[in-house]
C-alpha cells in the first residue's frame, strides 16, 4: 500500500512492473536480493522505492559517474532527497554531501565502492542509520563476468561490517555462473532471486558473414531511412576510418572512443541524444549510462568478445519499444585473431574465462537456428519456440547440394599447397589475371578460375560455411593462412557428400518485423 503510494506520488507510475513488488518488499522485510533484469527493466525503482519507504539511508554502490550523476538530478527533480560522492566533485561539494549525510538529511546516497571501502568514510558511516545496500551493475564483482573490478571484489568485506542492513544486488547481464559467484563474492544470505525475462522482442537479429566490412555498414546504414543508430568497431583506428567513409558516404554520424578528449566525447553525446547527429561510430567506450529510447538500430562491425557484451551493446537499441535492428558482422579471420589475442595476451588466471566467453559467443555466430533462442538459451531463459524475429526465422537458410563446390574449393586449397589466404583463395577460384597469380604461375593450376561466375562474396560466404564444417582451419599462427583438415580428404575422395546454405549476401530490410 505505502509502496503503491511512493510508486504513484513520487515517480508518477501507476503500477509495479512485474517483480519489482516483490523485490521491494523482500528488501524491506530485511532479506537480501539478487535481481536480474535486462538494461530498461526496470532495476532502479527496486532499491529506490524501499530508499523512500524506510527510515534512513539507502546506500547505492554503482562504477558510473555519470550514471550516479544522472540518476541523483533525475531523483532531485522528482523530491527525493539524493546526493553521490564521487571524484568527480571539488571537496567543498563532497564536504556538503557529508554534512548532509550526517544531519541524516538523504533517502539516497551513491558512491563508486572505491570510496565507500575507504576505512574513514566506513568509521564514518557507523554513526548513520543505513537500511539498505543497493549494488548496481553487481557483475563487476565476478571474475565470470565480463567486466571485472578489482574494486567490487573488494565489496565482500561489507557484508561483515553491516551485519544487519539488507543487500540487494542489481545487473542486466549474467550467466548461470556469474548469478552464483555474485551471491558468493558478496555474502548473500538466502536471497530472492529474482529474474525477469531476458528477451528483447522488438530487436530483430541479423547477421551477415563479414565481407568488405565497411561497405556493408555503409549499404546498411542507408536503409535506415536516417534512424539513429550506433556501429561498434573493436579499434580506434577503424571508428576513425569507418566515419570518414559514412561520412563521404552523406551519413551525419562521427565518431566516439577513449582516445579523444572528453570535450569532444560529450559534445558527440550531446548531439547525438539531441538527435543531431544520426550515427555514433564507437569502440565499447561509448554506451554505458547513455539514455536514448530511440536507436533503432546497432551494427557490430567487429564480433565481441562475450555473448554479455552482445547482449548489452545490441541492447541499447530500441529502448522505446518500437522495432529496432542488431546487425553483426562475422568473420572468421576476426574470430581467429580474437583467440589469439586471448592465448597471448591474457593472464593464466582469465585464459579459460575469456575463452570459454568468445567460443560462445562464436557458436552464436555460427549457428544456423533462430538467433533469440540462441541468444536466450545462453541467460538460462530457454524457449521451446523460434522467435520469428530473427533474419533465421524470416529467412531461413536454404541448403542446397554444395559437394561439388566443396571439392573444387578444397582441391584449389591443396593446390595452393595449404599457403593461401582467404582472399588469394578466392583470385585463383575466380580466375583473376594479378600480378601476383601470373607470376607464381597460379594460373595454370586445374582449378583456377572454376568460380568464375560467382562473387567474391558468395565464396567467400561458402567458405566460411567449410570453416564452420570444420572442413578448414585458419591457422593464425602463420598470420591467417587456410589449411585443410582431416576430415577434408573424404570430401576430396568423394566419400562424403555436404549440405551447404545458399549465401545471404545483404538483409532484406523489407521484411520488418512483428511489431510493427
Ligand atoms: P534499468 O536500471 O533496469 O536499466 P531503469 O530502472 O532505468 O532500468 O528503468 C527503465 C525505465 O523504466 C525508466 O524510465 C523507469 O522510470 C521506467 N520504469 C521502471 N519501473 C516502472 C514502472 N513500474 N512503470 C512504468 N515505468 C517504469
Ligand atoms: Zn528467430
Amino acid at each position: 500500500m505505502l509502496c503503491g503510494k511512493i510508486l504513484k506520488d513520487t515517480f508518477g507510475y501507476p503500477e509495479f512492473r512485474p517483480g519489482q513488488l516483490e523485490v521491494i518488499e523482500a528488501v524491506i522485510s530485511g532479506q537480501d536480493a539478487l535481481i536480474l533484469l535486462p538494461t530498461g527493466g526496470g532495476k532502479s525503482l527496486c532499491y529506490q522505492v524501499p530508499a523512500l519507504a524506510m527510515d534512513g539511508l539507502t546506500l547505492v554502490v554503482s562504477p558510473l559517474i555519470s550514471l550516479m550523476q544522472d540518476q541523483v538530478q533525475q531523483l532531485s527533480t522528482q523530491g527525493v532527497k539524493a546526493a553521490y560522492l564521487n571524484s568527480s566533485q571539488d571537496p567543498e561539494e563532497a564536504q556538503k554531501v557529508n554534512d548532509a549525510l550526517h544531519e541524516g538529511e538523504l533517502d539516497l546516497l551513491y558512491v563508486a565502492p572505491e570510496r565507500l571501502l575507504q576505512s574513514y568514510f566506513l568509521n564514518s558511516l557507523a554513526k548513520v542509520k543505513v537500511s539498505l545496500i543497493a549494488i548496481d551493475e553487481a557483475h563487476c564483482v565476478s571474475h565470470w563476468g565480463h567486466d571485472f573490478r578489482q574494486d567490487y571484489r573488494n565489496l565482500g568485506r561489507l557484508k561483515s561490517v553491516f551485519i544487519d542492513t539488507p543487500f540487494i544486488a542489481l545487473t542486466a547481464t549474467a550467466d548461470h555462473a556469474t548469478q552464483v559467484d555474485i551471491q558468493h563474492q558478496l555474502g548473500l544470505v538466502d536471497p530472492l532471486v529474482y529474474k525477469g525475462g531476458f528477451d528483447r522482442p522488438n530487436i530483430r537479429y541479423n547477421l551477415l558473414a563479414k565481407y568488405k566490412g565497411f561497405d556493408q555498414v555503409v549499404t546498411f546504414v542507408k536503409q535506415q531511412d536516417g534512424a539513429a543508430g550506433i556501429v561498434y568497431c573493436n579499434s580506434r583506428a577503424k571508428v576513425d576510418d569507418l566515419t570518414v567513409r559514412l561520412q563521404s558516404a552523406g551519413i551525419k554520424c562521427d565518431a566516439y572512443h577513449a582516445g579523444l578528449d572528453t570535450g569532444t566525447r560529450e559534445f558527440v553525446q550531446t548531439q547525438f541524444l539531441k538527435d543531431d547527429l544520426q550515427v555514433v561510430v564507437a569502440t565499447v567506450a561509448f554506451g554505458m549510462g547513455i539514455n536514448k529510447s530511440n536507436v533503432r538500430f546497432v551494427v557490430h562491425h567487429d564480433v565481441p568478445r562475450s555473448v554479455e557484451s552482445y547482449y548489452q551493446e545490441t541492447g541499447r537499441a530500441g529502448r522505446d519499444g518500437m522495432p529496432a535492428e542488431a546487425l553483426l558482422l562475422f568473420d572468421e579471420r576476426d574470430a581467429a585473431r580474437i583467440k589469439q589475442w586471448i592465448s597471448t595476451g591474457t593472464s593464466a588466471d582469465r585464459f579459460d574465462i575469456e575463452m570459454q566467453k568468445f567460443e560462445a559467443m562464436e557458436s552464436f555466430a555460427e549457428a544456423q537456428t533462430c538467433r533469440r533462442q540462441v541468444l536466450l538459451n545462453y541467460f538460462s531463459d530457454y524457449r521451446e519456440e523460434q522467435c520469428g524475429n530473427c533474419d533465421i526465422c524470416l529467412d531461413p537458410p536454404k541448403m542446397f547440394d554444395g559437394t561439388t563446390q566443396a571439392q573444387q574449393l578444397l582441391s584449389c586449397v591443396l593446390r595452393l599447397k595449404q599457403d593461401t589466404s582467404v582472399q588469394y583463395l578466392i583470385d585463383v577460384f575466380r580466375g583473376k589475371s594479378i600480378r601476383r597469380i601470373l607470376d607464381n604461375q597460379h594460373n595454370e593450376l586445374s582449378t583456377y578460375g572454376l568460380g568464375k561466375e560467382q562473387s567474391d562474396t558468395y565464396w567467400h560466404n561458402l567458405i566460411q560455411q567449410l570453416i564452420h564444417q570444420g572442413l578448414l582451419r585458419i591457422d593464425m599462427t602463420m598470420s591467417g593462412i587456410l589449411r585443410l583438415n582431416e576430415s577434408a580428404r573424404a570430401v576430396l575422395k568423394g566419400d562424403r557428400t555436404i549440405q551447404l546454405a545458399v549465401p545471404k549476401l545483404s538483409i532484406d530490410t523489407s521484411k520488418r518485423n512483428k511489431a510493427e
